[in-house]
């Protein structure tokens, strides 16, 4: 199961959007389309998705041309789209039973979906009271109605605050497992969290595709928290694997480790036993931000 996309050009008028793309993903790794601010990734998904008819190049999956067969393809992608819009005054199983009758889906699997993403406890909850990173999980479970080979999630983590980041990229992940994900970002901590591989536009044109632990070899893991309070930094240098510790501004600390490990969840239990709270929490991954900047400025 293969997504190819060869060349594949935009022009509006005289502004060329997308210069020849091409490349191919796979299920099993969660894709992130990084570029600064008009690049051309919401251009690319509105290709992909079918909302933009008028495009060169070509895309098939498993071996269907997307121009010819957009409504199949169209089957076998989920999208959400970047402000997901919600009705606000609907329940949330209303909701998804609402969405599937508008694309005609007669069985979704409502349960199963609502599990998976974990909004078993909230299906009679109106979806206006629920927080930013649930509303973003009922987007997600709306977008995996019909089973989606593909997945695509414009800014998913847009507004959520860090421990909805964790949940919702727990998420992206395990749904990453058996589909094509693909996520856009201009924020290379998102792509840092969530992503597998990276894949970096700009001015319309593909200058990076990595994979993301290729990236990280050789480099220490810097985790960068922000508290709700004062901590000194002696108490997190005793986490394991710290070789360093800076107090970069007020209660924001730079922690360096010497560990391949995710260690964001030791900080996590840290700021637990510790009573604190978490306002900002994010790994910085030197050689990405550098080469973000190498192919973008
Ligand atoms: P990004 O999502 O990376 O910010 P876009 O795909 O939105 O980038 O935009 C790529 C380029 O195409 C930009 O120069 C943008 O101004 C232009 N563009 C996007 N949509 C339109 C449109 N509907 N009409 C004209 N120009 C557009």
């Amino acid at each position: 199961m293969t997504l190819i996309l060869d060349k594949v050009q935009k022009k509006y008028g005289e502004i060329e959007a997308l210069r020849g793309i091409s490349m191919n993903l796979k299920p099993g790794e969660v894709v992130g389309l990084l570029g600064p601010n008009g690049a051309g990734k919401s251009t690319l998904m509105k290709i992909l998705t079918g909302s933009i008819e008028q495009w060169g190049g070509s895309i098939t999956h498993e071996g269907l041309d997307l121009k010819k067969s957009l409504k199949i393809i169209q089957q076998k992608t989920g999208y959400l789209p970047e402000n997901n819009p919600l009705y606000g005054e609907l329940f949330v199983l209303e909701y998804l039973q609402f969405a599937a009758s508008l694309y005609k889906i007669k069985e979704a699997p409502f349960t199963d979906i609502i599990e998976k993403v974990g909004l078993t406890e909230y299906t009679d909850r109106k979806i206006e009271t629920l927080s930013k990173g649930y509303q973003q999980r009922v987007g997600i479970a709306a977008a995996l109605l019909h089973d989606p080979e593909i997945l695509i999630l414009d800014e998913p983590t847009t507004g959520l605050d860090p421990n909805q980041m964790v949940e919702i990229r727990k998420l992206i992940r395990t749904l990453g497992k058996n589909k094509i994900v693909i996520l856009s970002s201009h924020i290379l901590s998102e792509v840092e969290s969530v992503c597998d591989r990276v894949v970096i536009i700009k001015e319309g044109q593909l200058v990076a595709d990595k994979n993301l632990d290729e990236l990280r070899k050789g480099q220490q893991q810097i985790i960068i928290v922000e508290f709700d309070y004062r901590v000194e930094t002696e108490a997190l240098a005793k986490i394991n694997n710290v070789t360093k510790v800076i107090n970069t501004f007020d209660f924001t600390y730079e922690i360096h480790l010497d560990t391949q490990e995710d260690m964001r969840t030791k900080v996590f239990d840290f700021a637990h036993d510790n009573e604190l709270k978490i306002l900002g929490l994010q790994l910085k991954n030197e050689n990405l931000a550098q080469l973000f900047k190498e192919t973008t400025s």
